[in-house]
C-alpha cells in the first residue's frame, strides 16, 4: 500500500513550502541521518580531542551506547541510530527534534538536500 509521506518512497513526497513543518509528523527524521565528527562535537557527544585521536574509536564508543549504528571510514561519516528502525533517537513523542539548535548539518539542509530535493515526506501528525 502506498501512503502519502512515506519517507522510503520519494514518489509520495510533496513540494516543500514555508510552514509545512508546523503540523508534519517529521518524515525527514525517519530517514537515516549521516553525521560528521563536527556534528558529534556540536551535539556534545565527543570532544575535539577524541575526534583528532581516532574516529574509529569514536565510532566504537558511540555504537556501544547506541547513538550511532554505523561508521563509514571512507567518507568519515557516522549514521545515527534509529528507534524501531525508523525514528531518529532525537525525535520526541510530539515528533519534534530535542536537539534542534545543535542538530546535524544534514538536518539543516533538508529538503534542499535529500532523496528528492525540494520535496518532503510530509504527513499530518
Ligand atoms: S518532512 Fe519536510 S515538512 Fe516534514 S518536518 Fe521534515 S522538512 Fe518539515
Ligand atoms: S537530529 Fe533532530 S532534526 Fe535531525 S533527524 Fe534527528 S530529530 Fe530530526
Amino acid at each position: 500500500m502506498i501512503t502519502r509521506g512515506d519517507a522510503q518512497r520519494p514518489s509520495t513526497y510533496i513540494q516543500y513550502r514555508k510552514g509545512l513543518c508546523d503540523d508534519c509528523w517529521g518524515g525527514c527524521c525517519t530517514l537515516p541521518v549521516e553525521v560528521s565528527a563536527n556534528d558529534l562535537i556540536r551535539l556534545e557527544l565527543i570532544t575535539e580531542e577524541e575526534a583528532a585521536i581516532s574516529l574509529k574509536k569514536v565510532a566504537q564508543k558511540l555504537m556501544k551506547v547506541k547513538i550511532i549504528q554505523a561508521y563509514h571510514q571512507k567518507s568519515q561519516l557516522f549514521v545515527l541510530e534509529q528507534r524501531y528502525g525508523r525514528d531518529c533517537i532525537y525525535l520526541n513523542k510530539d515528533r519534534r527534534c530535542t536537539v534542534y539548535l545543535k542538530r546535524p548539518e544534514v538536518c539543516r539542509a533538508f529538503p534542499k538536500i535529500g532523496p528528492k530535493p525540494g520535496f518532503c515526506p510530509y504527513r499530518r501528525k
